[in-house]
């Protein structure tokens, strides 16, 4: 094969330059990540010997884009990888993420560039920049910063030992969570598995087949754990199972992940205090919206003064169900949780998730979302056949604004397929960015894996994929509505702990009567879904949910506590943690479980110190939906202001500034309160 044969080397011609998807084959990925990686170590050289003096840009505009061809294609690849993959994209991905790891690091460790960034850095010329460009420097210099590019020769030597100890450890405590998971089964019998239905055992029934053994298996996987326990009637089998997946990695076997929580504590804590911050969440708060672990902690503590007397009535209430339904000394476990709770919500909502399909058509549903989207922004959807896609379920449609100019791409494709990674997500193919030839616009897609159509049925999703499809569809908006100069900073390359507010405040719509009267009606009798059902819908979706907070709020101290230390840790990791989330339990401890050997987002995943994201970002969705509450879920003006402040600006400004540029004021827990039902003034 040629070069010229490449597409990602040669020019080819598709509506707005869309990814080629009709030519790229597989082959066709390494070596021009190999040619990519080349250009970028050219254009890296270019800008180091520039006989010139540093300036803003010649050195932080060239670096910005510098690596461009690269990019677009480890990010076609990326996408690929998780959408329409194979076993020989696997193996690529094996052989270059490495490559790619050490070609970053290359970059980050150049002392001449680091040595020009940081003139740039202490130069006058700062004084002159714009918002935008003194973001981008200062994204710039903090990133060489945090990969120790100002640290001396030993301090680096170090610095490098640390980072490799850490992503081997790592490593290690995801593997010993997947091997201990994998190595326990749960052999059953007919009778055990009373109260189940059908699909459970069905499955349960499989994974024993596929085991090459008899009757039923269960498994501490979630699909098989968490069936179990919402219905399995046996109450000495949920004790069994409860205990089995909460003692995981704290045996005596070579899996156990006590002496390793320490180490990665302990490594996360010597790195940020190389770098010169105190603790490890003063490291990533300086890079988020929060700012610092104070702003953490006070959010937590309001939300568990104001959730936690509802949570002791939840939990009495589902007590007093278990009572009368086992005897009056029957005393409430965690194992009893999940299975009382189910029958209570039944009890209470009747709500048959399988009858609110037939109003929620995929075809429909597509409708009401776009149509939301025209209603708020005045944008418009028009397929183009003519973009190539990289799967015949794909489709892609030409958006375009309010006033006609086109807008961006946007690729869709809803269901599973075995080539296809579960779960939901968005991503681009192509960013967003403005230079000399113009504004370019962004090519961005929205993955699912959605209930497929049947040869009696066209697809009916639940109303739960309703939400997801909300969800996503929102973060493609702040691609799509991307206008920054700089790519790095353009659409959702926001802040960690801000980039959920404009997909959850999607979800608000779900449950609102006037958004599902658009589409929301009978695929056979065309009959608009019954006003009774949106009401249980809202009132059951506030079911237990002070405990779900108080879970969540469980788990976010616990984050804080391992990563506001300023000292290494060398105590009982059961006792620190039992300690550390005290105040947010409200069913009994169980002795010897432990959550931190298995809480891979804080140990393994980039959450640590970051745990507490979620509820941040559900008080921000609740506090900026509630101004559409306020001037209709409709209206125009607050829609075209959330796009102008938030989704338009990226990563331009703190986004701090840029919410209150939108709502006028800073966020608070009320709104979030409000929507959940909780009546306690704070
Ligand atoms: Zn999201």
């Amino acid at each position: 094969m040629t070069e010229n044969q490449n597409p990602f080397l040669t020019a080819y011609h598709t509506p707005h330059q869309t990814t080629p998807f009709h030519l790229i084959k597989t082959e066709h990925f390494e070596p021009a990540v190999q040619i990519g990686m080349e250009e970028q170590n050219r254009e890296i050289e270019n800008i180091v010997q520039n006989p010139e003096k540093p300036t803003f840009a010649n050195t932080i505009v060239a670096l910005e884009r510098s690596g461009s061809l690269l990019d677009r294609i480890t990010t076609v690849f990326g996408n690929l990888l998780s959408a329409e993959t194979n076993d020989e994209m696997q193996s690529i991905a094996e052989r270059i993420m490495p490559q790619l790891t050490a070609h970053s690091n290359n970059i980050s460790l150049n002392e001449k560039l680091f040595f020009r960034i940081k003139s740039v850095y202490e130069s006058e010329e700062k004084e002159s920049l714009n918002q935008e460009e003194n973001m981008l420097l200062q994204n710039t210099y903090d990133g060489f910063i945090r990969s120790g590019a100002n640290l001396s020769e030993e301090q680096k030597e170090r610095f490098r030992k640390l980072s490799s100890d850490l992503s081997v450890l790592t490593l290690k405590f995801s593997q010993n969570n997947l091997k201990e998971t994998n190595s326990y089964e749960l052999p059953l019998t007919q009778e055990q598995l009373e109260g189940l239905p059908e699909s459970a055992m069905e499955a349960y029934a499989q994974t024993a087949k596929e085991k090459g053994k008899e009757n039923y298996i269960v498994t501490l996987e979630a699909p098989s754990f968490i069936p179990f326990m919402k219905y399995c009637k046996n109450r000495e089998l949920r004790e069994q199972l409860y205990r089995a997946y909460n003692t995981q990695c704290t045996h005596d076997n070579e899996y156990n992940n006590l002496e390793i929580v320490k180490k990665l504590v302990n490594l996360r804590l010597e790195r940020a205090q190389l770098l010169g911050f105190e603790t490890v969440a003063d490291y990533v708060l300086t890079r988020r919206m929060a700012a610092n672990s104070n702003n953490v902690y006070s959010l937590l503590n309001q939300l568990l003064e104001a959730y936690t007397p509802t949570a002791q009535k939840e939990v009495a209430e589902v007590e007093a169900l278990a009572k009368e339904l086992e005897g009056e000394d029957f005393q409430l476990m965690p194992w009893d949780w999940a299975y009382y709770s189910r029958i209570l919500k039944e009890k209470k909502f009747n709500l048959d998730e399988e009858a609110l399909r037939p109003y929620f058509e995929l075809n429909q549903v597509i409708e009401g979302v776009f149509g939301l989207a025209t209603r708020l922004y005045g944008i418009t959807f028009v397929e183009n056949k003519d973009i190539p896609v990289y799967h015949p379920d794909v489709k892609a449609y030409e958006v375009y604004d309010e006033d006609k100019s086109f807008l961006a791409v946007l690729y869709t494709d809803f269901h599973p397929r075995a080539s296809k990674r579960s779960g939901a997500w968005m991503t681009n193919y192509k960013e967003q960015w403005i230079d000399e030839k113009g504004n370019s616009r962004p090519h961005v897609s929205v993955t699912m894996n959605f209930t497929k159509p049947s040869a009696e049925k066209p697809a009916l999703l639940t109303f739960s994929e309703v939400n997801t499809f909300l969800h996503e569809f929102g973060h493609a908006l702040h691609g799509m509505f991307a206008n920054t100069t700089y790519q790095s900073m353009s659409g959702t390359n926001v802040y960690w702990d801000f980039v959920e507010l404009p997909s959850q405040i999607m979800e608000n719509f779900a449950i609102e009567k006037e958004f599902l009267n658009t589409f929301a009606r009978h695929y056979q009798t065309g009959e608009s879904i019954p006003s009774e059902l949106i009401q249980r819908l809202a009132d059951a979706s506030n079911f237990n949910v002070a405990y779900a907070c108080l879970r969540q709020l469980s788990f976010g101290l616990l984050d804080m506590a391992w990563y506001t230390r300023t000292t290494p840790f060398d105590g009982d990791v059961r006792t620190y943690e039992k300690t550390a989330w005290k105040k947010a339990q409200v069913l009994p401890e169980i002795e010897d479980t432990c959550m931190t050997v298995q809480f891979s987002h804080i140990m393994a995943g980039g959450y640590s110190a970051g745990y507490y994201s979620y509820k941040w970002a559900e008080v921000l969705d609740a506090d900026a939906f509630s101004l559409f509450k306020e001037k209709g879920i409709f209206n125009k003006e607050t829609a075209n202001s959330f796009r102008e402040a938030v989704l338009s600006k990226g990563g331009t400004e703190h986004p701090m500034v840029l919410y209150k540029d939108f709502r006028g004021k800073e966020p608070n827990i009320d709104a979030l309160l409000k929507r959940n039902g909780i009546k306690n003034e704070i």
